[in-house]
């Protein structure tokens, strides 16, 4: 059944219920921001455009809380974990609880990928999505004098929450706004605990540590991109040497590392493309590489430690485009040539599969 789409006024009404949560909310912890920040990926890579509600079970919230949290268990200043410094503290009591449970993971397997396969992760698992379940999500919606139930409720599902009525739609086309909004304020709540001032520093790239790429993961994908790409640019074709690992779908608009999205490439064929999309014959070529080589690019992202989801990837991409579509954006073509974006790219990334249910709880 089709659902209308939000309306402009519903669109700003969503936006200023945002603010108020943000702005009135009472924070003890950094875990509301986490949640606004999983729903709003979420509802990237599973929902949909139009106004129909979208079901998540609490589970898929407590893998993104593990996801989300991951950096932020190891010492501040090293993104490694056994050299010195101190651990972020994340509530304004004893240690947010979600950092011994990550801990617990990254302790005996390292990556994400290899915690995700390993015999610890049901049990972490279960333990984040019971955190997300007693702490955060009944209570984001709650303000001092009122309850702002306009994210979600209840779900008939049990163990699910439900999103209303144009709430993914709305988280979907306001993604980078939210996730900014809702980092900005995490990053500035862990400035303001006292317990961090030693730890902080007077200067120190705060947001790259929380809420950055992983550099060592970065590393990791080279040569196995070098390998996938017979030694050549991924944009140009051109010979490589030493390559950049680029984000296809460049990170600005989605700011989480996904095996599948990387691509290598000249620095300076990355700068050209900067924060732009990629016109449609390197998206067509994208979809190829990622059919072709997938197990290639599963392998490679295991071993970096990154998410390895390829039919939610090219979600992702879906998304992107779509929106830029809306915007009537630019693509890159290559150097520093950009044409209009046609909607030829309906066709190459196929019929978007936004009815692909959740993975239901463990
Ligand atoms: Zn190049």
């Amino acid at each position: 059944m089709k659902t209308p789409a939000p309306t402009a006024d519903e669109q700003i009404a969503f936006l200023g219920q945002i603010e108020r949560l943000l702005s009135e909310g009472q924070f003890v912890a950094s875990y509301k921001y986490a949640l606004l920040v999983a729903l709003a990926d979420l509802a990237v890579r599973h929902g949909s455009d139009d106004g129909r509600s979208l079901d998540i079970p609490v589970s898929a919230l407590g893998e993104s809380f593990i996801e989300l949290y991951w950096r932020h268990a190891v010492p501040y200043g090293s993104g490694i974990s056994d050299s010195g410094g101190s651990v972020l503290v994340q509530n304004t009591g004893r240690q947010a609880a979600i950092l011994s449970v990550v801990n617990e993971l990254r302790r005996p397997c390292g990556t994400l990928s290899v915690a995700r396969a390993s015999s610890h992760w049901t049990t972490a698992l279960r333990e984040a999505t019971r955190l997300v379940e007693d702490m955060p999500l009944w209570k984001l919606q709650r303000l001092r004098g009122e309850t702002l139930q306009f994210l979600y409720s209840a779900s008939p599902m049990p163990d699910h929450i439900r999103l209303g009525p144009g709430v993914a739609a709305n988280l979907r086309r306001f993604h980078g706004l939210v996730v900014r909004l809702a980092q900005s304020e995490w990053l500035r709540f862990i400035q303001s605990l006292p317990a961090n001032a030693s730890i902080l520093g007077p200067t120190s790239d705060l947001e790259g540590f929380l809420f950055g790429s992983e550099r060592n993961s970065l590393l990791k994908m080279v040569e196995p991109l070098l390998d996938v790409q017979h030694g050549h640019c991924f944009y140009c074709g051109r010979d490589l040497r030493a390559g950049e690992v680029d984000h296809f779908i460049p990170w600005s608009r989605y700011p989480r590392d996904l095996a599948h999205n990387f691509v290598l490439a000249h620095g300076s064929c990355n700068r050209k493309k900067s924060n732009t999309l990629a016109a449609l014959p390197h998206l067509e070529r994208w979809m190829q590489r990622n059919a072709d080589y997938d197990d290639a690019v599963r392998s490679a992202g295991v071993n970096a430690g990154m998410v390895v989801d390829g039919p939610g990837t090219i979600r992702v991409a879906a998304w992107a485009y779509e929106h830029a579509a809306s915007l009537h954006a630019e693509t890159w073509l290559d150097s520093d040539r950009v044409e209009p974006l046609n909607d030829g790219w309906r066709s190459i990334l196929g019929r978007p599969h936004n009815e692909t249910p959740l993975p239901s709880s463990a």
